[in-house]
C-alpha cells in the first residue's frame, strides 16, 4: 500500500517518486510505503497554499468552523479505522488509540471550530481623545511538523489552530507514523476542504522537513518534537524572522509525598510511567518518593509494574504494546545499559521481549524501574522517551523541589500531597509549563500549553494558538 501526499486537494505520489518503506512496529515487518518527499513537493503545496489564503481568510469564522466541525464528525465517524491505523504505525495498544489518541484528535478540531466562534478584538479608549482596535489578521502560509508518540493528535493540535485561525497549512507528520494523517487527508477531501487550504506533505526531517522550514513564504513554524531539532528548527527560523511555537522534549518528575491518597497514586504513577510504552512527552519519567514511604512505594511499585501485560498491541488485555521503531528500541536499550554503567540498579524489566507468533520480530522492552542514581547523572538529566523511569527518596519538601527543577528541561510535573497548603507551595515553585495535583494527563484546551526552559517557547492552547497564527494589528483613531 502507498501513502500518498495532499497537495492542492488532489492525493499524489511524491514528484521524485522515492518511497521509503513503512514498518509495523509490532511484526517488525513492512507494510506500506511513504513518499520521500523533497523540496519540490513542498514548493507545490506551497504555492497552493500561497493561492488558496486569500479566499480562505475572507471566509467568515462561521464557514470555517462549519468545515472543521465536519472533519470533526467524520473523525469519529471512522474512529475504528484510523485508531487502527495509528496502532499499526506506532505500536500502541488499539485500545489505546481508540479511547485516547482518535477522541482527542477529534475534539482538536471541535474545541478550535468553536473557539475561532468566541475570539474577540479588543478595543481601548484614551480618555476620550482617542481609540485604538485591535485585530487578529491570519498571517498567512504556515507550517506544521509533529512527531510520532501521540501522531494524529498532535498533528491536530498544530493544524486545527491554524486553520480556524484562517492561515492555509502545509503540514508534516513524522515520517514513522505517516498512516494517520494519509487518512485524515482522505477525510479532508469528503468534507469538502477548498484545495490548497490545507496540504500534508510525507518524508523525512531533514529533507520536506527542512525544506518547510527554510521556505521564505512559511510565515509561522509550529513544531513539536525533540529539543534538539527544536534549537535547529530556531537557527534557520530566526533569521527569516519567523513566527516559532516549539514544544520540545521533558524530563518530568513525579513527586509523592507520604499524606497522598495512596492507592490512586499507585494506579496513575502507572500510566504516567508507561502509557504509550512511556512514550509521551508528559510521562513522569523520574519519581521522587518522601524517604518515610519510600520503601513501600519501592515494593509495591516494582510488584505492580512486573505485571504490566506487554503484547501484542491487538490484545485488548495488554497494557503496553511495542516501541515505535527498531532504531528507538535499540536507543532504549543502550540507555538502560548507560544507567547500569551509572551505578543504577535494575528493580524490574531492563530488558527486550520476545514475544512469540504475528509479533516474533516485533520491538519490546519490560517495563523498567531504576534506583540508586543522583539527579546528576545522565540518566537522570536526557530525555529517554520510553519505559524507564528511575526512582529516588527526598528528606524535605525543599530537596523535592530542588530535585524536581535540576534538569534542563520544563515541560510538566505531578505532585502527590494531600495537603492542599503543601500542593500550591510546591506546585509554584516547581519549573513546568503544567504541574498536575493528584492527577496526570488531563488537558483542557483552553489553557496555554507548553514547557519552560529548553521544553520550548510559545505557549500555545485556547485562543494563544489562535493568536500564533495571526499579526496583531492595532488602529488608533483620533476622536
Ligand atoms: P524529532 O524532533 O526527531 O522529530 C519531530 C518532527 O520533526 C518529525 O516530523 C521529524 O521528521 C521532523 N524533523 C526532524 N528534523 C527536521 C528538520 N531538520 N526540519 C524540519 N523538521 C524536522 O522528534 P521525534 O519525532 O523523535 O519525537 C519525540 C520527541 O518529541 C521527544 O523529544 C518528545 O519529548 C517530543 N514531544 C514533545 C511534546 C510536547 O508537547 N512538548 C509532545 C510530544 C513529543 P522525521 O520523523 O521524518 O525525522
Amino acid at each position: 500500500m502507498q501513502i500518498l501526499n495532499y497537495i492542492n486537494g488532489a492525493l499524489q505520489a511524491p514528484l521524485n517518486n522515492n518511497w521509503l518503506d513503512n514498518p509495523e512496529p509490532a511484526t517488525g515487518k513492512v507494510y506500506s510505503q511513504i513518499p520521500d518527499s523533497d523540496s519540490d513537493d513542498v514548493q507545490m503545496a506551497v504555492t497552493a497554499a500561497k493561492e488558496a489564503f486569500p479566499a480562505w481568510a475572507a471566509l467568515s469564522r462561521a464557514e470555517r468552523s462549519d468545515l472543521l466541525r465536519k472533519l470533526s464528525d467524520l473523525i469519529l465517524k471512522n474512529l475504528d479505522t484510523l485508531a487502527a491505523a495509528e496502532s499499526r504505525d506506532n505500536g500502541k495498544p488499539l485500545w489505546l488509540a481508540k479511547r485516547v489518541d482518535i477522541p482527542r484528535a477529534a475534539e482538536n478540531f471541535r474545541f478550535f471550530s468553536n473557539a475561532v466562534l468566541q475570539w474577540h478584538d479588543e478595543a481601548h479608549h484614551m480618555d476620550g481623545h482617542f481609540i485604538n482596535y485591535t485585530t487578529h489578521q491570519p498571517i498567512g502560509v504556515v507550517t506544521c511538523i509533529s512527531p510520532w508518540n501521540l501522531p494524529l493528535y498532535l498533528f491536530s493540535w498544530k493544524v486545527a489552530p491554524a486553520l480556524a485561525a484562517g492561515c492555509c497549512v502545509v503540514a508534516k507528520p513524522s515520517e514513522v507514523t505517516p498512516m494517520s494523517a494519509f487518512l485524515l487527508s482522505q477525510l479532508c477531501i469528503e468534507a469538502g476542504f477548498p484545495p490548497g487550504v490545507f496540504n500534508i506533505v510525507h518524508g523525512t526531517g531533514p529533507k520536506a522537513g527542512d525544506a518547510m522550514i527554510n521556505h521564505r513564504d512559511i510565515k509561522a513554524i509550529s513544531f513539536t518534537g525533540g529539543t534538539k531539532t527544536g534549537a535547529y528548527i530556531a537557527s534557520k527560523a530566526a533569521p527569516l524572522f519567523k513566527k516559532l511555537s516549539l514544544e520540545l522534549g521533558g524530563k518530568n518528575a513525579n513527586i509523592i509525598f507520604a499524606d497522598c491518597d495512596w492507592d490512586k497514586m499507585m494506579k496513575t504513577t502507572l500510566r504516567s510511567s508507561f502509557e504509550n510504552q512511556g512514550q509521551i512527552c508528559l510521562c513522569g519519567s523520574r519519581i521522587l518518593v518522601h524517604r518515610s514511604v519510600y520503601e513501600k512505594f519501592k515494593t509495591e511499585f516494582a510488584e505492580k509494574v512486573k505485571a504490566l501485560k506487554v503484547g501484542d498491541p491487538h490484545d485488548d488485555t495488554v497494557r503496553m504494546g511495542a516501541i515505535v521503531s527498531k532504531q528507538h528500541f535499540e536507543k532504549i536499550l543502550s540507555c538502560i545499559e548507560l544507567a547500569k554503567q551509572e551505578g543504577g540498579t535494575v528493580l524490574t524489566g531492563g530488558n527486550a521481549i520476545k514475544l512469540e507468533g504475528r509479533c516474533e520480530e516485533g520491538w519490546f522492552i519490560a517495563p523498567t524501574v531504576i534506583e540508586g542514581l543522583d539527579q546528576n547523572c545522565r540518566t537522570n538529566q536526557e530525555e529517554i522517551f520510553g519505559p524507564v523511569v528511575t526512582i529516588q527518596p527526598f528528606d524535605t519538601e525543599e530537596e523535592a523541589i530542588n530535585y524536581a527543577n535540576a534538569t534542563e528541561y520544563g515541560l510538566a510535573g505531578s505532585l502527590w500531597t494531600q495537603d492542599i497548603s503543601r500542593a500550591h507551595r510546591v506546585a509554584n515553585k516547581v519549573e513546568s509549563g503544567i504541574l498536575w495535583v493528584n492527577c496526570w494527563l488531563i488537558r483542557d484546551l483552553r489553557t496555554p500549553f507548553g514547557g519552560m526552559k529548553q521544553s520550548g517557547v510559545g505557549r500555545e492552547g485556547g485562543m494563544h494558538a489562535l493568536e500564533f497564527f495571526t499579526e496583531a494589528k492595532n488602529v488608533c483613531v483620533s476622536l
